[in-house]
């Protein structure tokens, strides 16, 4: 059964189709060949035996009932000489054809001789009613035929037929025994091929099944591992490399769907660009490895004060960054702006040549909204790129906010920063 583990699932299929099919083509032709067989039995048994006993009769009957009865007539006068005759005449001819028939029938070599003593026989006793005839002819009466002489030919030639119907019998017996026999073997053949075909299809088909069942298992691990695959691919390719972070990638799709989710609710939408103050100078101070190290720290920080579900922290790209946040309204935003510039701050990554403190710093730009239908894809992050520039301006190390989207002039620096 291996090679069927090793055949495509189509092939498998077209596998069991074929031997089934053989299967069947072969149970009809044995079927055929045994019918055949029976009916030549039948045959043989109706036309070998059947129909030679029955004429074998009807001649006995032809000897007694019609010539011997109406010789028996004729001498007591009961019919007269010519219908004698005919009577004679016509059972005759009709004795021929009937034995005629007989021997045209297939013969066994030990029967024909039998046959021929019995055509001779028959020739013998007929030329004594053609002398019968004769002597109607001649119009002797009838009244001086001798008995004795008629009894003695057909006792002679009765028992010579009664010895060729008991032969006719007893082939008909053993015919009749063979036909069963051979009926009862074809049976017992046709059904044990049957079975063995039954039993082949049935082991071939659950092996076949089997089979299908291991592909369809390994298909589903391919298909799990191939999905763990992707998603790891998929993490991989939202993923910022150096931070850890979600990318400018994930952003763009995570945007659009938030961004359509709360104009559908209706609800709070907050989005918040961040930017390092003075980084280049941390840089041109440190060098880049310190530089991304300051990078990864200030994204730990990100991450750690934003927990829940619904909250995302991107890294846009260089030293910038984007949070996003749903269901919070302008207060709790402000709030959380206040908090991220203070835990950035209390990182204590040492700055040495920032104007604005001895430790890295961040400056955010906030935009808070209801979203309804008016709110443009573009308007929230340009707005938010206004604000962070006003924070900039306005000394860095804090947070500007605007809730005014069309107008973006409401200004909350400097009040909520302790
Ligand atoms: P400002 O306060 O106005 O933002 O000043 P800034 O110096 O931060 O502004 P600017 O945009 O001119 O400088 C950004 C710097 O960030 C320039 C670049 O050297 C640095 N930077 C961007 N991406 C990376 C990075 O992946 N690793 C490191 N180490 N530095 C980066
Ligand atoms: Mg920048
Ligand atoms: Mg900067």
């Amino acid at each position: 059964m291996q090679f069927i583990e090793a055949l495509k699932l189509r092939s498998k299929l077209l596998f069991l189709f074929i031997l089934i099919t053989v299967g069947l083509i072969v149970v009809g032709f044995m079927g055929a060949i045994n019918i055949n067989a029976m009916k030549k039995n039948v045959d043989s048994l109706y036309f070998g035996s059947l129909v030679p006993v029955t004429e074998l009769n009807t001649i006995m009957q032809e000897y007694h009932g019609s010539l011997a009865s109406s010789i028996y007539m004729a001498k007591n006068a009961e019919i007269s000489p010519s219908q004698t005759y005919a009577t004679i005449e016509n059972s005759l001819k009709h004795i021929d054809a009937i034995w005629k028939s007989y021997q045209s029938h297939f013969k066994r070599d030990d029967e024909l001789q039998y046959v021929e003593y019995v055509d001779a026989e028959m020739k013998k006793t007929h030329e004594y009613f053609q002398r019968v005839l004769k002597a109607i002819e001649s119009k002797i009466s009838l009244k001086y035929l001798s008995i004795a002489a008629l009894e003695s030919h057909i006792s002679h030639i009765h028992s010579i037929l009664e010895k060729l119907i008991n032969y006719e019998v007893e082939v008909a017996k053993y015919e009749r025994k063979a036909f069963l026999d051979k009926y009862n073997s074809s049976m017992a053949e046709v059904g044990i091929i049957l079975v063995c075909i039954i039993i082949a299809i049935l082991l071939i088909s659950y092996s076949v099944f089997r089979s299908i069942q291991n592909d369809q298992t390994k298909l589903e691990i391919a298909t799990k591992k191939l999905k763990r695959a992707n998603k790891r691919l998929e993490n991989v390719s939202y993923t910022d490399a150096l931070t850890s972070l979600h990318n400018r990638r994930y952003f763009n799709f995570i945007y659009e769907r938030e961004l359509k989710r709360a104009k559908r609710n209706h609800n709070y939408i907050t989005f918040m660009m961040l930017d390092i103050d003075f980084f280049k100078q941390y840089n041109d101070t440190y060098g880049h490895i310190e530089g991304d190290f300051a990078l990864k720290s200030v994204a730990k920080v990100l991450k750690d004060t934003l927990k829940r579900p619904s909250d995302f922290v991107f890294r846009l790209g260089g030293e910038e960054f984007g949070i996003l946040l749903a269901d919070t309204d302008e207060l709790n935003s402000a709030k959380l702006a206040q908090r991220i510039c203070d835990k950035v701050r209390e990182r204590e990554i040492k700055h040495e040549t920032s104007n604005v403190h001895e430790f890295v710093t961040i400056s955010i730009g906030v935009v808070c909204c209801v979203a309804d239908d008016a709110l443009d894809e573009d308007i929230l992050i340009s707005h938010a790129d206004k604000k962070l520039y006003e924070a900039k301006q306005s000394g860095r190390n804090r947070f500007v906010i605007s809730s005014n989207v069309s107008e973006a002039s409401i200004k909350k620096s400097g009040e909520l920063i302790a």
